[in-house]
């Protein structure tokens, strides 16, 4: 891990492009994981926390209640490919993929090879411990938004430094 991944001050800049904060509203990289909280497809009122390890590719994903989610048995839930997607957008494909450490295949990593390239590694399923801690920084999150009367960029979304070029 590099200083500014570190760091606690991290200079301020937008998403490398617009979110749709409906379908995946939390997504953060932290702890290790790539993580973050996906809406049900069918049901308004749910939500799904997903996430994948870096290195390894271990995927979890669970409802908000733990409940397990029943598209990730043995490979990836269209959860946790929505929640790359995103995070694609958030932070940009090359720094998801190599926060993730993941090679993708073809040159330019994108949403669809840093996923496909995850997938090739047949991915273990881990438990779904991480789930409630994530689940309650999307809860302050959420009370964030409520608190802020703004359609401005979020800043507590942006705390992250430009993409580097790569050494
Ligand atoms: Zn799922």
């Amino acid at each position: 891990m590099s200083d500014w991944e570190r760091s606690s001050t991290a200079r301020v800049i937008a998403p490398a492009r617009p979110r749709k904060l409906a379908k995946v509203p939390f997504v953060e990289l932290a702890d290790g994981r790539l993580q973050g909280v996906v809406s049900s497809g069918s049901d308004i009122g749910r939500v799904y926390v997903s996430s994948v390890a870096a290195g390894t590719y271990t995927f979890a994903c669970s409802t908000n209640n733990n409940r397990p989610c029943g598209g990730a048995r043995g490979s990836f839930c269209n959860h946790i490919r929505a929640l790359i997607s995103e995070a694609v957008l958030q932070y940009g494909a090359e720094r998801v993929a190599r926060y993730l450490r993941v090679e993708p295949s073809d040159g330019e990593p994108s949403a669809q090879t840093i996923t496909d390239g995850m997938s090739a590694a047949r991915p273990p399923q881990g438990d779904t411990k991480a789930a409630a801690p994530v689940f309650s920084r999307f809860l302050r999150h959420l009370a964030y938004l409520e608190l802020t009367p703004t359609t401005a960029p979020l800043p507590e979304m942006q705390w992250f430094p430009p993409t580097r070029a790569v050494a």
